[in-house]
């Protein structure tokens, strides 16, 4: 369950344990947390959907941060600052594109989530804003991306504690929200 983590070499103080998982419906750029995840493609080039807005909301040094970088593969995640964003950064996670399921999508996605608490946790952010990474263009199924997405980023070691679920659409905060109240 640990594999990856360095427990040392982790910016914040205390130890890893688990975060608080809430559901937020509506637009991540409104969210006052350390930082926002935004959901990239490969070559960190902005895009529509999630990121279009996040680049809208951080203004242009958003993008140039990002081009410095310049590619992300996919089940990665990059960090930058947030310039124009209320958080201190924004996380650019890539999550996979859907081709069918079979060619390694589920584990990808659950890459990405890893990546975005390893991002999180070099910076010492401990309060977090994560989209349904890779379930609007990139075409991933809403109901199994949100049991990777709540298993994931309750099931990773992190010192992250505070982890916001935003939900665009009714569809998704309620999966998100069944989820979490399995017996509701
Ligand atoms: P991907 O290419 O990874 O599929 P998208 O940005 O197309 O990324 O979609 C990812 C998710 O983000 C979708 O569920 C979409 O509805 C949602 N989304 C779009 N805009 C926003 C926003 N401003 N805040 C939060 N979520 C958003």
């Amino acid at each position: 369950m640990s594999e990856g983590h360095t427990d040392g070499e982790q910016a914040g103080s205390g130890t890893a344990g688990t975060p608080r998982l809430t559901v937020f419906r509506g637009d991540i750029t409104r969210c006052q947390v350390d930082a926002i995840v935004t959901a990239a493609n490969e070559a960190l080039a902005g895009g529509g959907g999630v990121d279009g807005a996040v680049h809208a909301a951080a203004g242009p040094r958003l993008l140039e941060a990002s081009r410095a970088i310049g590619h992300c593969p996919t089940g990665g995640a990059v960090i930058t600052p947030a310039f124009g964003l209320p958080s201190r950064w924004v996380i650019h996670a890539v999550g996979p594109i859907w081709r069918g399921g079979r060619a390694g999508e589920p584990e990808q996605l659950a890459a990405t989530y890893r990546s975005i608490l390893a991002r999180a946790d070099e910076v010492g952010a401990v309060s977090i804003a994560v989209p349904a990474i890779s379930t609007g263009v990139y075409g991933f199924p809403p109901e199994p991306a949100a049991r990777i997405a709540v298993t994931t980023l309750s099931e990773t070691p992190t010192m992250v504690g505070e982890i916001t679920l935003v939900a665009f659409d009714p569809l998704t905060a309620d999966l998100y929200r069944r989820l979490l109240q399995p017996d509701q």
